[in-house]
């Protein structure tokens, strides 16, 4: 059997941004307010912060990254809560909560969420006619595993 879960044309979008990427992040917001305008938009608690002033629009903050928001991000992904992930993460500099990035990312590979690791990509998920109607996607299927733990 196939597992499908459909995403609507208004998509739930996290964001994230590290410190050095923040910048490079409200500047592709504010380039892309229109697109954006049409998704609603879940950030980390500093990200949120900058992009609610940038695009001067209420937004869902979570907590800030290294306080747990990429878990809770990582979290609202598995209960099919969030249908894609703008994540400008830093691949230049250590995070305190970098075991937290790696299971964010891979939460949302097990999901099979289309997600932006950076700007070009991101430019490319916004721009797809996929993320502004509705899609259906296909969730692996993980039966076997869970059986096999039982
Ligand atoms: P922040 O968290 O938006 O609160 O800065 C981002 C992160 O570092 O994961």
């Amino acid at each position: 059997m196939i597992n499908k879960r459909i995403l609507s044309a208004r998509k739930r979008i996290a964001i994230i941004a590290h410190d050095n990427k923040k910048k490079d992040l409200i500047d592709w917001a504010v380039y892309n307010m229109q697109a954006l305008s049409r998704h609603e938009l879940i950030a980390t608690g500093t990200t949120g912060k900058l992009l609610e002033d940038a695009l001067d629009r209420p937004l869902k903050k979570l907590l800030s990254g290294p306080l747990g928001g990429d878990q809770q991000i990582g979290a609202l992904i598995a209960e099919g809560n969030i249908d894609s992930l703008i994540f400008f993460w830093d691949p230049m500099e250590a995070q305190p909560h970098d075991p937290d990035i790696k299971a964010l990312l891979r939460v949302a590979v097990t999901w099979n969420i289309p997600f932006a690791c950076d700007r070009a990509t991101a430019d490319f998920l916004l721009t797809s006619p996929l993320m502004h109607e509705e899609y259906t996607c296909i969730i692996p299927d993980y039966s076997d595993y869970v059986k096999r733990k039982i």
